[in-house]
């Protein structure tokens, strides 16, 4: 890696190698397995040439370069952040945990590995997924070709040299033939700009940058904006600890009890007896989220009401996601989501005493169409003394204030203001980074009315350029890990192929890219999705184009994917000086 400024500096060398300061003291205090690796694992500083560049050590990035360097190729993967994790390692506020069952959110590429891991909690927390995030790159000796701390401002593609040109923050600058953007759909956090957001005198957080240390709001006065997953986890917490808790709600949010527990070791066993058939059973899903209960063939509408409800009640008790998979239709057919809507709304009304506070927390719109949340004890937190909900739908935020916020006539003294506000998903930290294709075109420009992809893994115009779970894919509508796994190996495999005949550069056709756009938009538009303003759209920012971005059905979109391998990259176009 050539460097122009800090990076000679042996502090900075040292705490990329170790994470930031508080993970390496307890590495180096507690654990001396990542004591050894921090002694053996330093990356060499002096090389700048790379087949592959990954961005991102989440769980893309760290099976990315597990797989690249299985086909003995030189990786260099850098990370924002001081560890790995990515999600994992942003989001540490008060409640985090997966809403897809551990057993499931986990890699299934080693048997190994998923054998010897044991999950406790059916659905882990981000202290344990975190855990389990550092015991791979521990495992597979993935430290050495990872460079921390290090933000990737802006790659260009150099067409005489078939090579990407990557420059990073701190400045440096490297190459290599591929580049592998491991971003994260959820990863760019979203913090609207409400006037005077800065002039806040107290404490400002946000759920996807929450301090490593923790917060302890005991005795404040705790203002949460947001109401969407984040939120949905956190808000039971931090009103057990805070004085006065104050929620911001623009718009209400459907959620299903978590049911979570700790898993028992028969449960775990039972799973590990066939950990293969538990993986193929659920990759046959169409979010892959895994689940025991039956794929139904009912539409909700085909049963007197009274029974439908004893299926939605079932699905409630077992509790997750699952929910929404109780019915056939409830994705597709207006008057079959609003049963469950009903049901749902019926539900809030039970828990929530105040009838006028449970109106307020009733959703409106389809089920489903914005992500549904999974919680523990969420609706029962609105009965606490000191919780209010404030409706801001009408009459948005319309300050933030020295002394809190500002809603028309009435201002909110606050202590402490936790932004729980989102991501700009899916395209936020892919175009942060100024990326440079063909002719110089900018990746801005290729996507200023809306990302455009084949498959969600190539884009026209940008050579050699892989986006995992990229806008196109199944990605967020899935079990996130199961979908990564399959997007690494199809590059893995790509690349593979490229090398061994002899193609140096890969590229999306255009009429393969329009046909895949059309697509992706004729699936969404025969489901509910496209009816409601959420991140899927990216209604959530202002300006952002409004497009449906990501594809439904897991299964048939892997069947495409291997297709296309199968026919020779069919719609990529490959090229290469040794080609036969
Ligand atoms: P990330 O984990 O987001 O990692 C991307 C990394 O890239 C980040 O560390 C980031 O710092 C880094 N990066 C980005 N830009 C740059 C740059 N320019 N330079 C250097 N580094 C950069 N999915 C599920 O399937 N089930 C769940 O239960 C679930 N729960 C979630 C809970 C939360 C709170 C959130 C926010 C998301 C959740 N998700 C869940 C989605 C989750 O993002 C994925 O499951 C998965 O962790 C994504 O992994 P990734 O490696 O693709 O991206
Ligand atoms: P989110 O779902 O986008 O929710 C953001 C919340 O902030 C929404 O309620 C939104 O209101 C509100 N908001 C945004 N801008 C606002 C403004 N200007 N004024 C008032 N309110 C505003 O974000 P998230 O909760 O961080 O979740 C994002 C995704 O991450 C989830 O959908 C899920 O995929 C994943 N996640 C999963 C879990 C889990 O259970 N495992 C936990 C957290 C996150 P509107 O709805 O009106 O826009």
């Amino acid at each position: 890696m050539r460097t122009k400024g800090s990076h000679g500096d042996p502090r900075t060398a040292r705490r990329n190698r170790l994470g930031s300061p508080a993970e390496a003291l307890l590495r180096l205090g507690f654990d001396t397995r990542l004591a050894t690796f921090t002694r053996a694992g330093s990356y060499d500083d002096a090389v700048d040439e790379f087949d592959v560049v990954i961005v991102g050590a989440g769980f893309a990035g760290m099976y990315m370069l597990h797989r690249v360097r299985g086909l003995g190729m030189t990786a260099r993967l850098f990370e924002t952040a001081g560890g790995v994790g990515g999600t994992w390692y942003w989001n540490r506020y008060p409640g985090a945990r997966c809403d897809v069952e551990s057993m499931q959110y986990s890699y299934q590429f080693s048997d190994e590995l998923q054998h010897d891991w044991d999950w406790t909690e059916r659905y882990a927390t981000q202290p344990e997924i975190l855990a389990y995030a550092n015991h791979v790159a521990d495992r597979f000796d993935l430290w050495r070709d990872m460079q921390f701390d290090t933000r990737v401002e802006g790659a260009s593609w150099d067409d005489a040299t078939a090579r990407w040109v990557v420059s990073t923050d701190p400045g440096g600058e490297c190459s290599a033939r591929f580049l592998i953007m491991a971003t994260g759909c959820l990863s760019c956090a979203n913090t609207p700009d409400f006037p005077g957001r800065d002039s806040f005198r107290g404490a400002t957080y946000h759920t996807g940058r929450w301090p490593h240390e923790g917060v302890d709001f005991t005795g404040l006065r705790v203002g949460v904006i947001g109401t969407g997953s984040s939120a949905i986890q956190s808000i039971p917490i931090i009103a057990t600890q805070a004085a006065q808790l104050t929620v911001f709600q623009r718009t209400a949010s459907y959620s299903v009890p978590a049911a979570n527990r700790l898993l028992t070791a028969d449960e775990v066993r039972e799973v590990k007896e066939d950990y293969a058939g538990f993986r193929a059973f659920n990759s046959l899903m169409p979010t892959a989220i895994g689940s025991k209960l039956p794929i139904p063939e009912d539409s909700a509408l085909a049963l007197p009401t009274e029974e439908r409800d004893r299926v939605f009640e079932q699905r409630w008790v077992e509790g997750g996601l699952p929910f929404l998979g109780a019915f056939i239709d409830l994705l597709f057919s207006p008057e079959a989501n609003d049963t469950a809507a009903e049901f749902v709304r019926g539900k809030i009304r039970e828990i929530v005493d105040d009838p006028r506070v449970a109106e307020l927390l009733s959703p409106k719109t389809v089920i489903g169409c914005k992500r549904l949340c999974v919680d523990t004890g969420y609706f029962a937190t609105f009965n606490r003394p000191n919780v209010e909900l404030v409706d801001v739908s009408e009459t948005p935020i319309t300050e933030i204030t020295p002394n809190g916020l500002r809603v028309a006539e009435r201002e909110f003294e606050l202590d402490a203001i936790v932004y729980a506000t989102g991501f700009d998903a899916m395209t936020g930290a892919l175009l942060t980074i100024d990326v440079r294709g063909r002719d110089g075109r900018s990746l801005r420009d290729a996507w200023a009315a809306g990302p455009r992809t084949y498959l969600g893994l190539g884009t026209v115009g940008f050579p050699n350029f892989f986006t995992i779970s990229g806008p196109g894919s199944p990605s967020v509508l899935t079990n996130m890990i199961v979908s990564i796994e399959q997007h690494v190996e199809w590059i893995a495999d790509c690349i593979e192929y490229l090398s061994e005949n002899g193609f140096d550069r890969i590229e999306a056709t255009q009429d393969a890219q329009d046909a895949w756009v059309d697509h992706v938009n004729a699936i969404a538009d025969f489901t509910l999705f496209p009816s409601c303003n959420s991140w899927y759209l990216g209604a959530n920012v202002p300006g952002k184009p409004r497009v449906f971005m990501p594809l439904l059905g897991f299964p048939p979109y892997v069947e495409k994917c291997n297709e296309v391998a199968a026919k020779g990259y069919e719609g990529f176009a490959l090229a290469g000086s040794s080609a036969s």
